[in-house]
């Protein structure tokens, strides 16, 4: 049987929740539209920063006080994994925001926030899974995520904790 999405028409390749095309959640659920790559970015931006200013405030020996998306040191986008101290506290932070109100600051600026596949709450597993992608592993996470959930547009740990991010309702 094909689907097609009730938004802008696309075929629906069976099994996806989401419209590759649009985004929108395909299924009963009404009103469920992923979020684009392009707000997810400005939401950890927005996060990134934030949490630059709060570590440069406390000036910790050592930290990295500005996030490196901004030109620090292109090099260690390289090696893709990065387990600093500054990493621990994104975690932290993320799982802390995610799990209390399905937003960081950066997402509730964006107007998005990170659900499970329905748009519902995440339990602390899915929350602490997302996180530790986004948090220790970014660029892989991105780019293996880009490669096999196109449609869902998940990174890989959105992808092993169910998790999207959606539009916020309302
Ligand atoms: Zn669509």
């Amino acid at each position: 049987m094909v689907a097609y999405c009730k938004n802008c028409g696309e075929e629906v390749q069976s099994g996806s929740a989401y419209c590759a095309k649009c985004g929108s959640r395909v299924q009963a659920q009404t009103g469920l539209v992923l979020a684009t790559w392009g707000e997810r970015a400005l939401a950890y931006i927005i996060d990134t920063m934030l949490l630059g200013f709060v570590l440069a405030w406390f000036a910790l020996p050592g930290l990295r006080l500005i996030p490196r998306v901004w030109g620090g040191d292109m090099m260690n986008w390289i090696p893709f994994v990065d387990f600093g101290f500054r990493n621990i506290i994104y975690f932290v932070y993320w799982f802390f925001m995610e799990q209390t109100y399905g937003q960081s600051l950066g997402k509730m600026a964006m107007r998005i926030e990170v659900t499970d596949l329905d748009g519902g709450r995440l339990d602390m597993n899915q929350t602490a899974i997302q996180a530790l992608g986004k948090a220790f592993l970014l660029p892989l996470d991105l780019i293996l995520g880009w490669v096999m959930y196109p449609s869902m547009q998940q990174r890989l740990f959105n992808n092993l904790s169910n998790t999207v991010v959606l539009k916020k309702q309302g």
